[in-house]
């Protein structure tokens, strides 16, 4: 067998050897087993954003990754008429502009550096001098970087100017506790591979019942139509198309483990903490991040690449993957960096080993630091 491979990256993560194990017996999706996962699952992720159906919202499952969510909710709730701002940051914010324009959304696009948080004054400011707009999309762990943006704030800025929020929370739900009703959001998303540690295959969107039922009839696309595929889950529990009935096997057994673990809160303390060892063991290496401490979130750090010339990144990631370690490439549009995350099934043994697999690689490299 080959070697035990620990992913270091932001999704698809390492997973528990119990989720896997839950992909092993073959499922129609009819079954009862699996109709019940569904159910059971769609419940949960309720749960774990502190809301209900009894709070008025409604989570719908879409098939594939996480940006076929983003691009299912961006191209079935913003109508014609409506005027969607996207505040980017980061990659993934520039990935919800980029799908605003392929489906001819009236796009209004305000960035932000991308070492800098959203400012919420000043998305104010600019809604102001920007009448009519309807619909708000941001990030809230824009995992480019790993910085956290203010969603409750900017929420709070969009229910004063009755705007819909859309959140996507990719790579911080079930990572960190976010409130969904609180932050006012209307529609949040995330996938089945990042923080809640199943394995790949679909993406989730939690959304506010009313906003969800004023879509219907205007998706841009079948497949990604949200209000028909949530009415189809609705009507007999069963997906429109083909589901990814293993992953979502998988998710089930996830949720479980998240429970076991002590849920959210509990998960969220376990990243912390590999974040805090992370940080604490790169710095006595000698490396810098990229981002100032108090913008940071404790998903994914981003680690600027050393002065020395001889440094080369293609190496040093050759090195650690032959030492069973998977980190993460950059994504900054301006800077040099590389990234290492601390979600999935990681545990500060495994920051340990990776901090000493980093040492031992830029000792046999001679790279200073
Ligand atoms: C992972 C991620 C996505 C989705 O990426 P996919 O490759 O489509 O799963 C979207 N937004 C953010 C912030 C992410 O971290």
């Amino acid at each position: 067998m080959s070697m035990k491979k620990f992913l270091f990256t932001p999704g698809p993560l390492t997973t528990s050897r119990t989720v896997k194990e839950a992909m092993l017996e073959d499922m129609g999706s009819r079954d009862h087993e699996f109709m019940d996962a569904i159910k059971v699952i769609r419940t949960q992720l309720l749960t774990i954003g502190h809301v209900s159906k009894e709070l008025g919202y409604e989570s719908v499952i879409v098939q594939g990754s996480g940006t076929f969510g983003v691009e299912s909710v961006i191209s079935s709730v913003v109508k014609k008429e409506d005027k969607l701002l996207v505040i980017a940051n980061g990659a993934y914010g520039e990935r919800i502009i980029k799908m605003a324009k392929i489906h001819q959304l009236n796009l209004l696009e305000l960035r932000f550096e991308e070492d800098e948080i959203i400012s919420p004054s000043v998305t104010e400011e600019f809604i102001r001098s920007n009448p009519g707009i309807t619909h708000i999309a941001c990030i809230h762990s824009e995992t480019t970087t790993g910085l956290f943006n203010p969603i409750e704030e900017i929420g709070a800025v969009c229910k004063a100017h009755g705007i819909i929020f859309i959140v996507d929370a990719m790579s911080s739900f079930g990572g960190v506790e976010i409130d969904i009703k609180k932050c006012n959001i209307d529609f949040l998303l995330s996938s089945s591979n990042k923080c809640i540690e199943g394995v790949p295959g679909f993406a989730f969107a939690i959304c506010k019942k009313t906003e969800l039922e004023k879509s219907k009839g205007n998706g841009r696309s079948l497949s990604l139509d949200l209000y028909d595929q949530w009415a189809g889950l609705e009507a007999n529990g069963q997906f429109r198309f083909t589901p990814p009935t293993l992953s979502l096997m998988a998710f089930r057994q996830a949720l479980r483990e998240l429970d076991a673990e002590g849920g959210v809160k509990a998960r969220e303390l376990r990243y912390k903490t590999n974040k805090q060892l992370l940080d604490k063991g790169m710095e006595a290496l000698g490396f810098q991040q990229y981002l100032k401490p108090e913008i940071q979130g404790h998903i994914i750090s981003s680690f600027l690449y050393p002065s020395d010339p001889g440094f080369n990144f293609e190496q040093f990631y050759k090195k650690l993957n032959d030492r069973g370690c998977i980190i993460y490439p950059g994504k900054l549009s301006k800077t040099n960096a590389f990234r290492i995350g601390n979600i999935g099934q990681i545990f500060p043994e495994d920051i340990t080993y990776l901090l000493n697999a980093i040492k031992q690689v830029i000792q046999e490299e001679g790279i200073k630091i």
